[in-house]
């Protein structure tokens, strides 16, 4: 038997198809391993039987822990909740829907009991049955977020991860309430190993993203993980200053040259909005770090519990 014990973090989310399916497929697989286990299950504010589910499944088996939102916080809040909260000196995240296969478990928990590496990660390495875009601006954004921040996450990145208490104490230490995850795990460093695997249709029930809620997704991870897109405002705002320098010398040369023949209209309503349009952007880009500033100085908690069967539990945080 491994001495160490392992928490299973799953966020769930309307996830009553696929509950029972992934509930029976990991205690299976973690009986077999023969090792110390919880399964803590966060309900984030579902709207069908996932509580039902829970309560019932925890009545019957001691391994089997949750907490229930008193609403939807999203997955962020509730992975946190599950740090906060895991007791194990091993703690995975994965979610319900078998996308992130526990048959990868095994491999995971002997890989870290071998001591070389403070997590496992899984990265997937195809991303069939996705729509084209959607890989094409994946694909960038991770190009992207890399070149320019100090979170290093690799294309195909998944949530789905195994790490040492060590590692978990350090992410329950940045209690920052705009969370990117993986840009978190990323941040504070340790070595991880990237375990890639085939990706895994979801088993039931629907995914909870669409194009545009992917895409905020992406521009919140980069705000929350660079400065650059500041720095690329203020490069704009110098270079334009720059521009309209050398063009005054250049009207002024001409006025002198050519005398003052009224024209031009044209060009000019097209540099008026050129620059405001480049105004309005940098402006966009400030109000972008405003807005993130403006909620973590609120000090909102990340979650709100409205009841859970595990002892010790902060109700709010
Ligand atoms: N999830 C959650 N809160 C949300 C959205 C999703 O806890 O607001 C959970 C969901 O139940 C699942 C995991 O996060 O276990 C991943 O969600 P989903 O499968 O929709 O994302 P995808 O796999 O498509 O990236
Ligand atoms: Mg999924």
């Amino acid at each position: 038997m491994i001495k160490e014990k392992i928490s299973i973090i799953v966020p769930c989310y309307n996830e009553q198809e696929s509950l029972p399916i992934f509930y029976k497929e990991i205690t299976t697989l973690l009986e077999k391993i023969n090792i110390d286990y919880e399964i803590l299950f966060i309900n984030d504010g579902s709207r069908d039987k996932t509580l039902n589910f829970l309560k019932e499944t925890s009545e019957i088996d001691i391994n089997v822990k949750y907490i229930s939102f008193s609403r939807n916080f999203g997955k962020e809040a509730a992975m946190y909740a599950g740090f906060c909260n895991a007791s194990g000196d091993y703690v995975a995240v994965m979610d319900a829907d078998m996308q992130d296969p526990p048959s990868l478990l095994p491999e995971m928990i002997k890989m870290l009991e071998e001591k070389e590496y403070d997590s496992i990660a899984t990265r997937r390495v195809n991303r069939e049955g996705e729509p084209v875009i959607r890989s094409w601006f994946a694909r960038k954004f991770y190009q992207i977020i890399n070149k320019i921040s100090d979170a290093d996450i690799v294309d195909g990145a998944r949530d789905f991860r195994l790490m040492k208490r060590e590692m978990v104490d350090a992410i329950v230490s940045m209690g920052e309430y705009n969370r990117f995850s993986k840009g978190i795990f990323g941040w504070i460093g340790f070595k991880t190993y990237w375990m890639p695997y085939e990706n895994v249709e979801r088993i039931a029930g629907e995914t909870k993203w669409n194009f545009w809620k992917l895409f905020k997704y992406a521009i919140d991870g980069i705000v929350n993980f660079s400065q650059v897109p500041l720095n690329i405002a203020s490069w704009f705002g110098m270079i334009m200053t720059v521009i309209s320098f050398l063009f005054l010398i250049f009207i002024v040369v001409r006025r002198l040259i050519f005398g003052d023949p009224v024209a031009g209209w044209a060009s000019q309503v097209c540099i008026t909005i050129f620059i405001g349009g480049i105004q309005l952007f940098c402006i966009g880009i400030m109000g972008q770090y405003i807005a993130k500033t403006y909620m973590e100085t609120k000090k909102r908690p990340h979650y709100i519990i409205a009841e859970t069967n595990k002892k010790d539990v902060e109700k709010i945080k």
